[in-house]
Order: structure tokens, then sequence, then C-alpha cells
């Protein structure tokens, strides 16, 4: 037990001493499906037409790893914060009568999004906003 003990420490402090950093990215995803149209796009642009999308979204959170937890913050604590607004405001909804997303294109809803997030989640880094399988939109505030 002692012999791990020392491994384990000497590890650790072989860690400090060589800088290695603790600064990590986590990345977390989301799911929704809501309907939408562009009200700003030309005439006759298929997106002008209400349809609907099954959007996905990640948010990075960047940091120190805890040298204890070993958590930069606990995947738990972030769907705590997220599930409720995604429910409230985006599945199954008609985005542009959420306040803030009357023209929800990918773009402002990466904006949004952040702008309803960054307080609660302080380490937040970056937002991406799947629209479909190819086409995403990144905000970083
Ligand atoms: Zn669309």
């Amino acid at each position: 037990m002692s012999d791990v003990g020392d491994v384990s420490g000497s590890q650790s402090s072989a860690s400090e001493e060589s800088g290695v950093s603790r600064f990590v990215e986590i990345v977390k995803q989301f799911r929704f499906e809501a309907a939408h149209l562009l009200p700003n796009v030309p005439e006759g642009h298929k997106c002008g037409r209400l349809h609907g999308h099954s959007f996905r979204f990640e948010l990075h959170l960047s940091g120190e790893a805890d040298p204890h937890t070993g958590w930069l913050v606990d995947f738990g604590d972030i769907s705590r914060i997220v599930k409720p607004l995604v429910e409230k405001h985006l599945d199954h909804h008609y985005l542009n009568d959420v306040p803030g997303l009357e023209n929800p294109t990918s773009e402002n809803i990466a904006i949004w999004l952040w702008g309803q997030l960054k307080r609660k989640l302080p380490a937040l880094s970056e937002v991406v906003v799947h629209e479909t399988c190819t086409s995403c939109c990144k905000y970083r505030g």
C-alpha cells in the first residue's frame, strides 16, 4: 500500500514540477425539435417558409480541472441548468415566438443561448448550434 501511495505521490509532484497544465475543455450536447421561419430572407427563399429542424447544440466550458474532484464542472449541474431552459423555450416550440428569437437563425440561437447561460455557467467558452447534420454556427461571446 505504501508503495502505491509513494508512486502516486511522486507522479503527482512530477506532474506539478513539469508544469503540465490542468486547463481543460468539456463539451455537453443537448437536442431539441422546433419549428421556425426566417422573416428576413429574400422573397421565395425556402427558409422563409414554416419548417422544422432537429436542432442540436454543444456547450463548451473551459478552465482548470479541480485537483481534488478532477472536474471542471459536473455534467449533471450543466444539465440541471440547461434542460429547464430547453423545455420552457425551445423544445417543440415555434422559435419565432420566443422573446429574442424573432429571427431564429442558428447564429441568433447561439447568441441567445450564450445570453441565457453565461451568468449561470461562467466557464462557458463556446456555443455551437447545429441546424442540420452539415451546418452549424459557433459563438464565443
Ligand atoms: Zn431552418
